[in-house]
Parts: C-alpha cells; structure tokens; sequence
C-alpha cells in the first residue's frame, strides 16, 4: 500500500520509453522489457564472452544477459544504475537475470570488487546491487570483501600492451580465505575485454576455488 501511495505522489516512468509505469513493473515498461535485447548466452554454453577466459580451465560458464549498444537500452539502464544512483535498478537487474542461472552450482556470488576510491564517488558497488539480486533468488551467499581491489586505473592507453598486462596483475589483493571445493558466480555489470575480470578469476583459482562461473549484465556483440 506504501508502495502504491508512493507510486501515486512520485510516478516513475519507463527508463526506456518514458511511457508511465503501473504499479507492477518497475524500471522499465512491460513491451521495453519484452523487447530487451537478450544474448541467450545461457543457452549457448560456447559463446563469446566464455571464449575470452578460454586461458582458465576452472572457468566452466561465462554469460552475459544482454547486448549492449550505444544509446541503446542496456546502456540507458547501465547509466540510470552506475550515474544516477538507482541502486534498486542493479537488485532487480540481477533478479531479472537469475531465474535462467538455476542450474548453475553456486555456493559463492562475488561481485567484481570497485576500487574504495571509486566505491567513495559512486557511493555503492553496482555489481555487488546486482550479486544481491542474483543471490536472492539462487539462494546462494554474496561475498564481497573476498578480493579488494588496489589499483584504480583503468585507462593506461600510453603504456605497451606488456606493461599493461603487468600492472593488471596486481589490480586485486590476494584472496586470504581458502575457497577449496567452492563453486563461485563472479559478477559485472559490463565485460569488455575481460581482463580485469580474468585478474579476479585468478585469485580465485588461487584461492583453491573448486570452478567459477562468470555473468555479466551487459556485453557487446
Ligand atoms: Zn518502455
């Protein structure tokens, strides 16, 4: 009732479209939502994204949920989560995405860790509002302080791709806990070219992690 009252002084419009929402849908209009542009990545267990952590026996899945493209919808609901503070966006993104990772073996969700400098700008982690949804549907415990990350930068353009590669190395801390016979969801919002994202995978291997499995909101065709 809170919610309706709520809805009724603030209505909430379609990120997408801009059409009003009822008080069933959220974020995004029923024929936006429909109309996503889904990757089926799940029902595709050779796609591409698994193809960018080929280097990683342990990595057994890897699934993206949707297409991104420029100004298209999955960069708007990306933009409205990471820029304009929708926390709730990234829990019911996650929840949207889960019902097709069922058959996954699950015991830990670890969402790709921002560094604390970042994490104190965007105030929360959107890939951990994203672990959150994931898991509360899976059933599975979100752990999100297993690998902190301690380098920042991310645009290293004017350096060679070899001091490139060696300064991603140490982008995430050792992982302290031993993850022996754990399965593990790592999650992200966006996967580009995967490499911060394989950084992480090999701390969890190193860590003893049993096999990973890797989903993302978004990835590009
Ligand atoms: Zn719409």
């Amino acid at each position: 009732m809170l919610q309706d009252l709520i809805a009724l002084i603030f209505p909430q419009n379609c990120i997408n479209c801009d059409q009003s929402l009822n008080s069933v849908e959220k974020f995004l209009c029923t024929p936006c939502k429909i109309d996503l542009p889904f990757t089926n990545d799940v029902h595709n267990p050779d796609n591409e994204l698994l193809r960018k952590f080929s280097f990683e026996p342990k990595v057994k899945s890897a699934s993206s949920y949707l297409y991104f493209h420029r100004g298209g919808v999955t960069q708007k609901l990306l933009h409205h989560l990471k820029y304009k503070g929708k926390k709730d966006l990234g829990v019911e993104l996650g929840k949207w995405f889960a019902p097709s990772l069922r058959e996954l073996p699950i015991d830990l969700v670890v969402p790709v860790p921002l560094h604390k400098s970042k994490l104190r700008k965007r105030t929360f982690n959107q890939s951990e509002q994203i672990s959150i949804g994931i898991s509360e549907v899976l059933n599975a415990e979100v752990k999100s302080d297993l690998a902190k990350r301690i380098i920042a930068t991310e645009t290293q353009t004017k350096k060679s791709k070899v001091q490139r590669w060696t300064n991603m190395e140490n982008v995430y801390a050792k992982i302290s806990e031993d993850l022996s016979g754990q399965s593990a969801l790592v999650v992200d919002d966006v996967i580009t070219t995967g490499a911060t994202t394989g950084m992480l995978c090999q701390r969890l291997v190193e860590a003893n992690v049993k096999e990973i499995h890797i989903v993302s909101i978004a990835r590009g065709k």
